[in-house]
């Protein structure tokens, strides 16, 4: 039989990506079926947007799918995606921190999230910028303030540029913020390992930069309506 396109264009993402490095497949506005197809191909870890989206579709697709949050998240919805999420990336916050933390809390289980870091030239993409993380880490106790929360690493995304060099730049950035993180040692344990970045049209830049965690949709899924 002949391969779909869904199968040949999952084939060269995979084949693209270093065996260290987690592929997370972006099916956000994608329907169930089309998630259920690349499952099928043995595709298990998947990344939605929008809290409802995911809330949504989770309870109609196998329940050994783990499911990454990787949108901007309100506090408002943070109910929505608690005990759906393996991992959330894009916390952005202390006050969205700080919510979290009280609902893990109440669910009387640690909750798994990634701090998003601002690393773009532009207004609209959220996160810490890196010059409040290296004050902010410096305090005595930082991370303690969140005992419900195991902050396992950093997500990024690089500025929408045809400019390679820039998102290269912008990429290196944020992995030596990483590293600077773990030598701080305010995230004791070996459990800060992870540095979400890359997508369809960078991610070879953010693998050769040191991710350990890609977010890719278009390139496996075909263009998004
Ligand atoms: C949509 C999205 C992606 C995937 O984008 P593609 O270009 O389709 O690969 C990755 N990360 C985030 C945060 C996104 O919103």
């Amino acid at each position: 039989m002949e391969p779909s396109a869904l199968e040949e264009r999952y084939a060269r993402v995979k084949a693209a990506i270093p065996a260290h490095v987690k592929l997370i497949a972006v099916s956000k506005t994608r329907t169930v079926e089309e998630i259920r197809a690349l499952y099928a191909l043995g595709q298990r870890a998947f990344g939605e947007n929008y809290p409802q989206e995911l809330k949504a579709k989770a309870p109609q697709l196998p329940s050994d799918i783990e499911w990454h949050f990787i949108g901007h998240l309100q506090r408002s919805n943070v109910k929505l995606v608690l005990g759906i999420a393996h991992l959330i990336h894009g916390v952005d916050s202390e006050r969205l921190l700080d919510e979290l933390n009280k609902r893990a809390q109440t669910l009387g289980r640690p909750v798994d999230v990634l701090l998003q870091v601002h690393i773009a030239q532009e207004e609209t993409k959220h996160g810490f910028s890196p010059e409040e993380l290296r004050t902010r880490v410096q305090e005595p106790g930082f991370a303690e303030q969140w005992p419900g929360l195991r902050i396992h690493g950093l997500m990024g995304m690089a500025t929408n540029t045809g400019d390679r060099a820039q998102i290269a730049n912008e990429f290196a950035g944020l992995a030596r913020l990483f590293k600077e993180m773990i030598a701080s040692g305010a995230f004791p344990g070996r459990s800060f390992s992870e540095l979400s970045m890359g997508m369809t049209g960078d991610m070879d830049l953010a693998i050769a930069a040191g991710s350990t965690m890609v977010r890719v949709g278009t390139a496996i899924f075909g263009e998004r309506d």
